[in-house]
């Protein structure tokens, strides 16, 4: 029988009959080599790599040429994707085994977890979702081992059809192979290209969701399925752990703590479009004052543009055919107008607009903070993440091709920076490359990319290449923090714009006195406004550094007899540039405290007779009592701790 050369982890190879099976291959290595038994009987898969590249297969898959063969540990990114999609099955099996007659759809993974579209006249109960769960134990525990099978297009047909399974008989109707997979665990059976655990043992920590209703093919003209969400995981610690999260997610929800700090609302009068509070828009200003400190030391001048444009601009960026139905448009005189869904075209014409421009002028560093507005569907808006009225921290640059480098290199330093005064030390980079429409020159995309990872490698961050997903008009790069619960959001971006400076016209005259168009940049460090205070509330819980909460400190007078003082102390914070409130209401003390802890005031300065004799005030910082200071001294070491990082007057 033909042999083939099996090579494993720890590089050595055993010489298999071909059609050995990737377990039994690593159990036969495992014997061996006396080690890894433990990994095999966890393994959920094995990775090989051969002749066909790298792939996850089921280990019961055999063998056919010379390869690598690796197990697949279930809390491996690949182990809880087998895990997961095993877990979407067991979940159909569950549902088959509880209401027959029940059709089955599609089961893919999702982020966390998994779901399953199902055909059933009746809505399923959170009853429901418990006896399926209860079902999804129980069959787990039977260890029914997982097989596959290929079978003909029109065997498979035939057996679905029998099984009164018409989903199943469309979507391989639509398959343009000649065979398709199928996978068996007892009386179940799927259409599935796999991989998947060998056993339904090796599902043992999930949990169901939520249910909601979805279109077959996600069409609202095709009749509505029923989705089942679970998640699940490596091991009951992992599952605990996620749900841990998710509770704590839920409670530093920026929606519920934006209400619960009265910092901002959202009304069906507008939708998408925030209404800031005092509080939120101190937040916000705060915010603004803060990059505007950065911009003084980084060498950008503020700019003020108009927010309604003839759409003869954004025919002229390009965006008129690529992101006009994002826009809000109108017309008025026979004219086609818009509101601005970005700054860069309107920047473009200021460019052109300050006249004729020499090499010695360059860089120029546009920034502008003005109210943007797109047309977000109205079923993705949310909170402040996802909104129509926003502004953002953007600026453009123009610069000399020789410029670019230095240019980035501050950006990034900038960048740095910010992300210090907030404390995100977790971050990392995404390079966003060409994608299969583009406009621009394709030279300048690639000395565009190649500039934009040189920056990102010199600047020591780690780099993942995102091929293909750029905007049309550029490379960017995109700053990636992971917050407390461990979710990645993109905040800072830079992008090289390979095509409007062209579209515009837009030129310098050169040292060689010729004229050339510079290069474009767009960049934004916080982004969005609204979305990154959603981001510091949730990251935070809410308890924002002194240097933008929006009360700073609450002065609590232990009763009425030193309310004179209290106002007295409240206003000298307030001289002193302080924003301090002070709480005048004929409530017990610790009541008065308890409120501001949970307004998350960082300072609280608690004042009673003792203080006012003898010109004092008892603060109360971080939940901690500290000793009386004189006001004088309290207000200066106050001030001394808000101001403002970044070096703003
Ligand atoms: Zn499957
Ligand atoms: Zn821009």
């Amino acid at each position: 029988m033909a042999e083939i050369t099996v090579t494993f982890e720890d590089g050595a190879s055993e010489r298999l009959p071909s059609g050995t099976s990737a377990g039994d291959a690593l159990r036969v290595h495992a014997e061996r080599a006396g080690s890894g038994k433990k990994a095999l009987r966890r393994a959920v898969a094995a990775r090989v790599d051969g002749p066909d590249g790298g792939r996850v297969l089921d280990l019961s898959r055999p063998l056919g040429a010379d390869c690598r063969v690796a197990p697949v540990e279930p809390e491996s990114a690949d182990g809880l994707e087998v895990l997961r999609h095993s877990c979407a099955h067991l979940m159909a099996q569950a549902v088959q085994r509880l209401f027959p007659g029940t059709e089955i759809t599609i089961g893919p993974v999702i982020e966390h977890g998994f779901y399953y579209d199902f055909k059933r006249p009746e809505g399923f109960t959170p009853d429901d979702l418990a006896r399926i769960e209860a079902t999804m134990t129980a069959i787990a525990r039977e260890n029914l081992p997982v097989s596959r099978e290929e079978r003909s297009k029109d065997d498979a047909i035939r057996l679905f059809r029998e099984l009164g399974e018409h989903y199943k008989v469309e979507i391989i109707e639509g398959i343009p192979a000649e065979s398709v997979s199928l996978y068996r665990q007892g009386e179940f059976v799927d259409l599935c290209r796999g991989p998947h655990v060998p056993s339904t043992g090796h599902l043992q920590a999930f949990k169901l969701m939520s249910v909601a209703g979805a279109y077959w093919r996600g069409d609202s003209r095709n009749e509505m399925l029923q989705r089942i969400y679970g998640t699940a995981w490596a091991s009951q610690k992992d599952l605990d752990a996620y749900l841990k999260r998710l509770e704590e997610a839920k409670q530093r929800d920026h929606r519920k703590l934006g209400q619960q700090l009265d910092l901002f609302s959202l009304h069906p009068i507008a939708p998408g479009s925030p209404f800031f509070h005092p509080k939120g828009a101190v937040v916000y200003n705060t915010l603004i004052q803060f990059v505007r400190g950065l911009y003084a030391r980084y060498g950008y001048t503020e700019v003020v543009t108009p927010l309604v444009f003839k759409t003869d601009l954004w025919k002229t960026s390009g965006h008129y055919d690529a992101f006009r139905d994002d826009m809000f448009l109108w017309e008025k005189d026979g004219e086609e107008y818009g509101i601005k869904p970005m700054n860069c075209p309107g920047h473009c014409y200021l460019y052109r607009e300050l006249g004729k421009h020499s090499y010695r002028d360059l860089p120029l560093r546009f920034a502008d903070f003005s109210r943007l507005h797109r047309f977000e569907p109205s079923g993705t808006l949310t909170g402040l993440t996802r909104v129509r009225s926003m502004s953002q921290d953007d600026a453009h640059i123009y610069c000399t091709p020789d410029q670019l480098q230095e240019e980035l290199r501050r950006f990034i330093a900038m960048t740095r920076e910010v992300y210090d005064a907030f404390g995100f030390d977790d971050v990392a980079i995404t390079l966003q490359t060409r994608p299969e429409k583009f406009l621009g020159r394709i030279e300048l995309w690639e000395q565009a990319e190649a500039a934009l990872e040189r920056a990102a490698r010199e600047a020591g961050y780690a780099v993942t290449v995102l091929s293909g997903e750029g905007a049309f008009y550029g490379p960017k790069i995109g700053f990636d923090f992971k917050d407390v619960l461990e979710r990645t959001w993109t905040l800072a971006t830079v992008q090289i714009d390979c095509a409007m400076p062209e579209r515009f016209g837009l030129t310098y005259v050169t040292p060689e006195g010729t004229e050339a168009t510079p290069v474009m940049i767009h960049r934004a460090v916080l982004g969005t406004l609204e979305r990154f205070i959603a981001i510091l509330v949730e990251h935070t819980a809410g308890k924002l550094p002194l240097w933008l909460a929006p009360v700073q400190v609450q002065v609590v007078p232990v009763s009425e007899k030193v309310d004179a003082w209290a106002r007295r102390v409240t206003e000298v914070c307030r001289a002193a540039g302080l924003r301090a409130e002070v709480d005048l209401r004929n409530e017990k003390l610790g009541y008065k405290i308890r409120e501001a802890q949970m307004q998350k005031i960082p300072v609280i300065a608690v004042v009673g007779e003792r203080e006012a004799a003898d010109g004092t005030v008892a603060p109360r910082i971080g939940g901690e009592n500290r000793p009386a200071e004189a006001l004088d001294a309290f207000v200066a070491a106050v001030r001394a701790d808000a101001r403002m990082p970044g070096g703003a007057p």
